[in-house]
């Protein structure tokens, strides 16, 4: 018996656009992803209309598309089921930065952003609301521009992947602490800034 069956693949482009053209950003791009014949066929994600958010860039998604991207499975392994892990996230979990708007790696964060961060998602409306600290999650070098980082004091990063860092009080950038440079020690100052710093100071030296 001869059967016939309509899949998205089998449908024409144009349709494929149309349809692409009614669902969000986090449906397109999850579509994208299915097969390599998809993607190939479904117009780029990144070619949809922009739109304006608050940082002034012109993006085709919002943070609010980003923080849906976030709880996929792929990106979010230490989530489990369901949705309420306290266990602090590792680098394979991936969280959107509200500054930049990108999706990045857990290492990319301290802990005091990545603490709980996926405690309650998605299940108490008014606690997420109140509480949730995703929607205001900026990545390191983020808030290092913003001064958001303790001065004068190592923070651990990276969940339970990271380890400590700091932030150099002279160029303001991440430093990774290791074993025998501890912040104390070179009055947080990274490595560049600190030499800079002595030839400075001796000018004659040789
Ligand atoms: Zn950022
Ligand atoms: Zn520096």
């Amino acid at each position: 018996m001869a059967t016939s069956s309509t899949t998205l693949l089998n449908l024409p482009t144009e349709i494929l656009r149309q349809i692409t053209s009614y669902i969000d950003y986090p449906s397109h791009l999850a579509l994208s992803f299915t097969c390599r014949e998809l993607h190939a066929r479904v117009e780029d994600p990144n070619s949809r209309p922009r739109r304006t958010i608050s940082t002034g860039n012109d993006r085709p998604y919002t943070i609010q598309d980003l923080l849906a991207i976030e709880l996929w499975p792929e990106f979010a392994p230490s989530l489990g089921g369901d949705r309420v892990s306290r266990q602090m996230p590792s680098k394979n979990d991936f969280f959107a930065c509200r500054y930049c708007c990108k999706i990045l790696s857990a290492i990319n964060f301290t802990n005091r952003h990545l603490n709980r961060a996926y405690w309650k998602r998605d299940r108490d409306e008014e606690e997420t609301r109140r509480r949730d600290r995703s929607a205001w999650r900026i990545c390191i070098p983020c808030g290092a521009a913003g001064r958001m980082h303790p001065r004068d004091k190592s923070y651990p990063f990276g969940g339970m992947s990271g380890g400590y860092g700091f932030t150099c009080v002279g160029c303001e950038g991440f430093v990774l602490e290791r074993t025998g440079f501890e912040g104390e020690k070179v009055n947080f100052t990274c490595d560049t800034c600190r030499e800079s710093n002595s030839e400075k100071k001796e000018p004659f030296s040789t």
